[in-house]
C-alpha cells in the first residue's frame, strides 16, 4: 500500500515537473513519454512516429537525393542495416529497448534465411523493417535491369519468407547496398512503390574503426546537419560498443528519434509541405524560383471549338472596319502611325546650342573628304571654265587646286559662286559620288588614295 502511494507521488511529480519544464518550452511533449521507459526514466524514447508515402517521395536521404524525410530540428532517424546477425543484432535490439526507440532495419534476403527468427524479433519490437537485397552486392549500379529485379525481389521473398509471407509487416523501404545508386535499380523500386532510402549521414561503422570513432563520428555528422537519418549496421561489434554512448548523448544534446512507417490504406501519410522534404528549406531571405504551372486549359482536350455567333462578327463596330469601309460608311478614317501631337510640339519652342565637338571631323574622314572635294573641286573649275560668264570659278587657280586645304576651304564658295551662273546640279552630285566611292576604300586603298590626291 505504501509503495503504490509512493508510485502515485512519484508519478504525479513527475508529471508536474514535464508539465513545468513543457510550459517553459525546454522538453519536448515526448520527453514526458520517454520518462515512461520501462526501468529507464532517462531514456531516449521515441518522440513521434512519421507515416510516410513512398509513391509521394520515391528517393531519400542527402548523402545522395535532393529530398530527405521531413524531420525537424534535432529530429533523428536511426537505422541498421545488413543484419538480421543474432550475435550483434540482438544487442543492438537489446540497447534500443533499453532506451524505447525505435528504429528502421534493412534486412539482407540471405541474412533473413539463415535468421528468420531474427527479422521476426525486430517486428515484435516494434522497429519498421526494410530491405537491402538478397545478397547485398555493390555492383548494383552496373546491373542489368533483370539482375537488379532479382536481387530486389528475392530479398523482399526471404524477409517475407520470415514473417510467414505477412506483407503488411514488410515496409517498401530498399536501401541499396554500398549505396551504389544508378538508375535502373531506382526506376524499378520507384515502378515496385518501393521508396529508395539513402541517408543523411554514416558513422563509418563498416570500416575497421574503433567504437570511439564510430560514436564520434555519428555526433559531429549529427551535429553539422542537426537533423536527418543515421545509417548504421547491427552486424558490427564497434556498432555495438558505441550506440549506448551516441544515444546518451543525443539524449544530453536534446536530440528526439522519430520512427518512420509507411502509409497503407488504414495510416494516412503524415500531412507535411513539400519544403520540408528538403535539409533547408528555403526561407523568405533565400530566392527561389518557383515558376507558374501551365494553366490547363479545357480546349487543348478537345478536338472542336464552338463556332463564332454571329453578334462576334458584327461589321458596324467601328474599331474592325479598313479604310474603305469607313470612308463609305462615313466612319472617319484613323491611320495606325502615331498621330501628331501638336501640344508636344509646341512645349519644345527651342533647342540646345549644339556643343562644339559635334562639327569635329576625323582625320580619317577629313582627307576623305577632302580628296572628294579635290575632285570635285578639278571638276568644277573644268566645267566652269566651259561656261561663258561664270568668273568666280574661273578664278579658281591651279595653285589653290594643288593645296587641298586651301581649296577645301574655298570650295564652298566656288559652289556658291557656281549657283548662281550655273546649273546646281553639276557640282553637288559630283562630290557626293566621289564621297562615296572614296568610304569604300580599304585602307590600302585608302592610302594610295590620299596620295593620288593631288596627282600633279
Ligand atoms: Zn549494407
Amino acid at each position: 500500500m505504501i509503495a503504490n502511494v509512493l508510485v502515485m507521488i512519484r508519478k504525479r511529480s513527475r508529471t508536474v515537473i514535464g508539465a513545468a519544464l513543457l510550459s517553459c518550452g525546454l522538453m519536448t511533449p515526448y520527453a514526458a513519454l520517454a520518462a515512461d521507459c520501462p526501468g529507464n526514466p532517462n531514456a531516449l524514447g521515441t518522440s513521434r512516429t512519421l507515416v510516410v508515402d513512398p509513391m509521394e517521395h520515391p528517393r531519400i536521404g542527402t548523402m545522395q537525393y535532393p529530398e530527405t524525410l521531413p524531420l525537424a530540428d534535432h529530429e533523428v532517424v536511426l537505422t541498421f542495416d545488413d543484419g538480421p546477425l543474432p550475435k550483434y543484432s540482438n544487442q543492438v535490439l537489446a540497447i534500443l529497448a533499453s532506451q524505447c526507440v525505435k528504429a528502421t532495419f534493412f534486412t539482407i534476403g540471405s541474412q533473413a534465411r539463415f535468421n528468420p527468427e531474427g527479422v521476426r524479433k525486430l517486428i515484435a519490437a516494434g522497429h519498421t523493417v526494410g530491405t537491402h537485397s538478397q545478397n547485398h552486392p555493390l555492383t548494383m549500379n552496373k546491373m542489368p535491369l533483370e539482375r537488379v529485379k532479382q536481387e530486389v525481389d528475392d530479398g523482399i521473398a526471404s524477409t517475407l519468407a520470415a514473417l510467414n509471407g505477412d506483407k503488411s509487416k514488410l515496409a517498401p523501404f530498399f536501401r541499396i547496398p554500398g549505396l551504389m545508386r544508378a538508375e535502373i535499380p531506382e526506376a524499378y523500386l520507384a515502378s515496385q512503390g518501393i521508396q529508395v532510402w539513402s541517408a543523411d549521414f554514416p558513422a563509418d561503422d563498416w570500416r575497421h574503426i574503433s567504437p570511439q570513432r564510430v560514436y564520434d563520428l555519428a555526433i559531429q555528422r549529427i551535429e553539422a546537419k542537426h537533423k536527418g537519418i543515421l545509417l548504421l549496421h547491427d552486424i558490427q561489434p564497434r556498432t555495438v560498443a558505441a550506440l549506448p554512448r551516441i544515444l546518451n548523448t543525443l539524449k544530453e544534446r536534446g536530440y528526439r528519434i522519430v520512427h518512420v512507417v509507411p502509409a497503407t490504406a488504414d495510416r494516412p501519410a503524415t500531412p507535411t509541405e513539400p519544403q520540408q522534404w528538403f535539409m533547408h528549406p528555403p526561407t523568405e531571405t533565400v530566392a527561389t524560383t518557383r515558376w507558374p504551372r501551365i494553366p490547363n486549359f479545357v480546349f487543348t482536350a478537345t478536338r472542336a471549338l464552338p463556332a463564332p455567333v454571329f453578334a462576334d462578327m458584327d461589321w458596324r463596330d467601328a474599331d474592325i472596319l479598313d479604310h474603305a469601309q469607313r470612308a463609305r460608311l462615313g466612319v472617319p478614317v484613323r491611320t495606325a502611325w502615331p498621330q501628331p501631337q501638336p501640344a508636344q510640339l509646341a512645349a519644345v519652342s527651342t533647342l540646345p546650342i549644339p556643343a562644339a565637338d559635334v562639327f569635329r571631323v576625323p582625320e580619317a574622314l577629313d582627307l576623305t573628304l577632302l580628296a572628294a572635294r579635290s575632285a570635285a573641286s578639278r571638276r568644277l573649275t573644268q566645267r566652269a571654265a566651259a561656261i561663258p560668264g561664270a568668273p568666280r570659278a574661273q578664278a579658281i587657280s591651279a595653285r589653290q587646286v594643288r593645296h587641298p586645304k586651301q581649296a577645301a576651304h574655298q570650295l564652298p564658295a566656288a559652289v556658291h559662286g557656281r549657283a548662281h551662273g550655273a546649273p546646281l546640279h553639276v557640282a553637288p552630285p559630283a562630290a557626293s559620288n566621289a564621297s562615296l566611292r572614296v568610304a569604300k576604300r580599304t585602307p590600302r586603298a585608302e592610302a594610295s588614295a590620299v596620295n593620288k590626291r593631288v596627282p600633279d
